[in-house]
């Protein structure tokens, strides 16, 4: 199963070497989400990475959800990132699993290593526990509780664990080593008291375990043998492999790490992002402006381009930052062999067709994509009265045929998949605008030349003035100003861009829009990749998000 058509990643190399000498027999991974937000495109990386780990060595893969912090932890979120994972198109191992279903175990390998001498329950509060800590250059100091009995830590963790001890007066700590130079093995926090309900295990436990304490024995009860996570934990590996050394356990796992993906011009912390939701910069975790996964799957990117992109980043032992314009490159591509194509006019200007019979309509048919025939055919009523866009327009008659492809007074431009046609007048408003443009068709040119003499600027696109359906569009920029929002002074907030969403109100789209479905992806021609949003789309008035632009 070492059969790998990419480029091996250093990932990828353990695992062949592991697997071909035998250290392992299968492959299995998992992704930890802590539910305490939406996941990010950030999260995708990880998501690809495991997913497709486990699918390229013929394991499998688990969906964790890592829930031992109560205080900020939802089953909005649980369900959430459920069903992020699954659009992202990746399946896990049987029913997702909870840190909190370990609890009880958890519990009892702390007993275990109290009675080994390897834990004590210590009763400084967190500022000495902090001044006993040292710091990166200089050591630590032992606590006064680290030789308390055996049987006295014990009964304290029972205590603790019932309720019977205030919040934030004992802690249990790991009795490994003060003078470390890695700091995260001085003496570290296995478990801290927070009299609080937890979403799944009610009011069970007044102690919670620390993330250090937790994840790489859940990930040893799980038989994951590849414990992959991104480089901030590469100076937590030391104590991981403490507890899965010092545990009678199942399994031993073990961790590796590679650089977090970041994106310029937004942020990747649920911390962040949750900000932005609460202080109402965005219109929810699924703005179409997040970074989220469901920001994404509201915008109309599709999660073929989302698990393109992240199979394209390199994984490495350092963080990077990775363009914008990188990700957006896969969005089109995919957007372009995907989305049906459709006409919506922006910015409407009704041009009357003099020579066409009034009252008539035909129904003109327009291909669903240029290269697919498996996408269905439009449907396209023409008649006496169309829209085309304002900016398609000009009374320049200097205007040089090469600079101006669009209609000119005077001159012919041919409507996509309909006629030719030509402007012959323009009628004004009393301010003096624009308001429509008497024109004429030039007959049997639905699919054919002109003839001889008649030399059409270009091709724009239109839709029928009495037989289209209404919109609003909503265009996005990028949510932030700056490419590195979080560097530098003050807060990211500071850079928020207030041209990030801009709604273009009253366009006018061809009739079959008026079926358009949420998850279905559009190329409005000639101006960019839409989706119908649900959740402001009604029954009057449908609105698109802009994907984003043409290139
Ligand atoms: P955040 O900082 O946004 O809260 P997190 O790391 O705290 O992220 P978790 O829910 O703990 O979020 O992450 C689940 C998994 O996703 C972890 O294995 C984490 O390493 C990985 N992950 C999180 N952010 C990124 C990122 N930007 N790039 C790659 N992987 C990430
Ligand atoms: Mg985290």
């Amino acid at each position: 199963m070492t059969d790998i058509e990419k480029p091996t990643n250093f990932i990828q190399q353990v695992i062949s070497a592991d697997l071909d000498a035998g250290r392992v027999d299968s492959v299995v991974t998992r992704f930890p989400p802590e539910p305490n937000g939406y996941l990010h495109i950030g999260h995708a990386k990880s998501i690809c990475l495991n997913f497709g780990l486990a699918q390229q060595f013929g394991g499998v893969c688990n969906l964790r959800f890592d829930d031992t912090n109560p205080e900020k932890e939802d089953d909005e979120y649980v369900q959430a990132i459920i069903e992020d994972v699954r659009w992202l198109g990746f399946d896990w191992a049987g029913e997702p699993k909870f840190a909190s279903d370990y609890f009880a175990q958890l519990y009892s390998w702390a007993q275990h290593l109290i009675r080994e001498g390897k834990a004590y329950i210590c009763e400084l509060n967190a500022e000495q526990m902090r001044e006993y800590r040292g710091t990166l250059t200089e050591v630590g100091k032992n606590s006064p509780y680290r030789e308390r009995l055996v049987e006295e830590s014990l009964e304290l963790l029972e205590q603790m664990k019932i309720g019977a001890v205030d919040e934030g007066t004992m802690t249990l700590r790991a009795k490994i080593d003060m003078q470390s130079p890695n700091i995260n093995m001085r003496d570290p926090v296995m478990y801290r008291i927070k009299k609080m309900a937890h979403h799944r295990t009610g009011d069970t436990w007044n102690i919670y375990p620390s993330y250090d304490f937790a994840h790489g024995q859940e990930d040893a009860i799980e038989g994951v043998t590849h414990s992959v996570c991104t480089l901030e934990f590469a100076a937590n590996r030391p104590l991981y492999e403490w507890f899965t050394n010092n545990l009678p356990l199942p399994s031993t796992p073990h961790q590796y790490e590679f650089g977090r993906l970041n994106l310029n011009y937004t942020v990747t912390s649920k911390r962040k992002l949750k900000q932005l939701v609460d202080e109402n910069h965005v219109d929810g975790w699924d703005d179409p402006r997040m970074p989220t996964i469901s920001g994404l799957r509201r915008r109309g990117v599709t999660s073929a381009a989302v698990r393109e992109f992240c199979d394209s980043l390199a994984v490495a032992k350092t963080d990077g930052i990775v363009d914008l314009a990188q990700f957006e490159h896969f969005i089109r591509d995919d957007l372009n062999e995907t989305a049906r194509r459709a006409m919506c006019v922006l910015n409407p200007l009704k041009i009357t067709l003099s020579n066409y019979e009034e009252g008539k309509e035909e129904l003109l048919s327009a291909a669903g994509h240029p290269n697919r025939d498996d996408l269905p055919a439009r449907q396209l009523p023409f008649g006496r009265e169309i829209y085309i866009d304002h900016s398609d327009f000009s009374e320049d008659t200097s205007l040089s045929r090469k600079k101006f492809k669009r209609l000119v007074i005077g001159d012919y431009v041919r409507l996509r998949g309909a006629s030719v046609i030509r402007a012959d007048q323009v009628i004004r408003d009393s301010h003096d605008q624009i308001i429509e443009i008497v024109g004429s068709y030039v007959p049997d040119t639905v699919g054919e030349n002109p003839p001889e003499g008649i030399r059409p600027r270009g091709v724009i696109h239109w839709v029928s003035a009495t037989n289209s359906v209404d919109c609003d569009l909503y265009l996005y920029e990028n949510l932030f100003t700056e490419a590195a929002p979080d560097a530098g002074e003050g807060s990211f907030i500071d850079h928020l861009n207030p041209q990030s969403l801009k709604i273009v109100k009253n366009c006018k789209a061809e009739l079959g829009l008026g079926d358009a479905v949420v998850g279905q992806q559009y190329q409005f021609e000639r101006e960019g990749y839409y989706c119908l949003d649900g959740k402001h789309s009604s029954a009057e008035k449908l609105v698109f998000n802009r994907t984003i632009n043409l290139r």
